[in-house]
This record gives structure tokens, C-alpha cells and sequence, in this order.
């Protein structure tokens, strides 16, 4: 699972699932669009928008699926909910992994229920240029014991331990930074897939800050 506002979708986003999925052999890697994200303020466009440039951006790409079951469910998107409807689908024997960038893992201990996050699946780290910062004292706590170096030795078991990733292409892409080129008339070419930056502005989205 990769979850996100994808807010919008861009190659950051792409490249590092399709690169995950080869680092740790995975069947597929779930795309989560996020309907009500609840560490951050309203999305600048909706839900269903969101999901529809994520499905243009995966397009037909082998193992990447843009996967709706948030945006069918009420109130906050809590990923320990979404892990557990995964879970019940692939069975207690499959590994099931959440994967994140490193500046959303920094503030994992304040999701909700961080500790079955790990009872549901393992996290995988992925590593992002200009995100390096020293751990707060409650993720500290929260990861004792369970960091493994190897991704066999996660892949060993369903679920509970915690790996720290660099991806071959580590991608300095942010939707922040996408969306403020877009407020302010610049270009995103290259940053985004084509298909993704020709519906953004066809339809003028993220156009007004
Ligand atoms: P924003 O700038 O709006 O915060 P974002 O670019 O970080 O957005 P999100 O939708 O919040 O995108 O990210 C979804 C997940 O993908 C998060 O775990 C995030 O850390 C990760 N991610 C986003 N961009 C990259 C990137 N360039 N490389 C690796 N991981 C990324």
C-alpha cells in the first residue's frame, strides 16, 4: 500500500512505487488516494479527481493498481482501516507492507493507532532528498525493536518489522511545489505524466492558490 493525498499524482509518486515493487519483488503495489487526509488541510481538488488523474498517471503500468476503498468509506482515512480491509482480503500468511516517504513516516507516531499499523503490516521507508531529520522520541519508542537492514529478512514474515529504503531514483518532486508552479502559470512538464498535466490544464485545476 501507498497511500497519499495525491494531491496531485507526479512522477515522485510513480517512479518510487514502481521501483518498490521491484526492490522487494511485490505482486502489486496499491495506490491509496486519501478522501479526507486527517494530519493535513482540505485536498485542493476532490476525491474522485484525484483518483482520476492517479488512474491516468498508473495508466497501464504493470503491478500499479489506483485503488478507491477510501474514498468509499465516511470520515477520516486512517491507514490502520485501510491496512485492515487489506489484510482481510490477501490473508493472514501474506506480507502485506505500508510504504511511505520519509517525511510522512517522521510523523507516524501520530497516526491513529500506530502500534497496529505494525500489527497489520510491515513499513517501509522510502527515502526522499531533503527530508533527513533526527527521529521524534515517540517514533523512537514506537519502532524499538522491529528495524530489520534486509528486505529478505522482511519479506520472511506478514508483518511487524520496519525498513528504511533508497530507491535507485530519488526524485526531489513534491505536489506542494507542483501545485505552486501551477498557481503561479509555470511549467510542470517532466514532473508529472502527460496525460496528468494535460487534464490538470485542460480543466484549470490547482490554477488559484
Ligand atoms: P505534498 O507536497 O502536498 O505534501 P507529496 O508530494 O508529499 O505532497 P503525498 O500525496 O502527500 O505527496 O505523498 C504520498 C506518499 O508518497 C507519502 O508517503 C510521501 O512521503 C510519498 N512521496 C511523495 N513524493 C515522493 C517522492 N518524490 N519520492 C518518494 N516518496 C514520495
Amino acid at each position: 500500500m501507498l497511500g497519499g493525498t495525491f494531491d496531485p499524482v507526479h512522477l515522485g509518486h510513480l517512479r518510487s512505487a514502481v521501483e518498490l515493487r521491484e526492490a522487494l519483488a511485490l505482486d502489486r503495489v496499491h495506490m491509496i488516494p486519501a478522501a479526507m487526509p486527517p494530519l493535513r488541510g482540505e485536498p485542493r481538488v476532490s476525491p474522485d479527481e484525484r483518483l482520476a488523474l492517479l488512474r491516468l498517471g498508473i495508466a497501464d503500468t504493470p503491478g500499479l493498481v489506483a485503488d478507491p476503498r477510501e474514498l468509499a468509506r465516511d470520515g477520516p482515512s486512517y491507514s490502520a482501516d485501510t491496512l485492515a480491509s487489506l489484510r482481510r482480503e490477501v490473508g493472514d500468511e501474506a506480507r502485506l507492507v505500508m510504504a511511505l516517504g520519509h517525511d510522512a513516516f517522521l510523523r507516524l507516531a501520530d497516526w491513529h493507532e500506530p502500534e497496529r499499523l505494525f500489527a497489520l503490516a510491515h513499513v517501509v521507508v522510502i527515502d526522499r532528498p531533503d527530508h533527513d531529520a533526527v527521529l521524534p522520541a515517540a517514533l523512537t519508542e514506537l519502532l524499538a525493536g522491529r528495524e530489520v537492514e534486509e528486505g529478505e529478512v522482511l519479506m520472511a514474515q506478514p508483518a511487524g518489522k520496519l525498513l528504511r529504503l533508497r530507491l535507485p531514483s530519488r526524485m526531489a518532486i513534491s505536489a506542494t511545489e507542483v501545485r505552486r508552479r501551477l498557481a503561479s502559470g509555470l511549467s510542470v512538464r517532466y514532473l508529472l505524466p502527460e496525460a496528468v498535466e494535460a487534464r490538470i490544464l485542460a480543466r484549470g485545476l490547482y490554477r488559484h492558490r
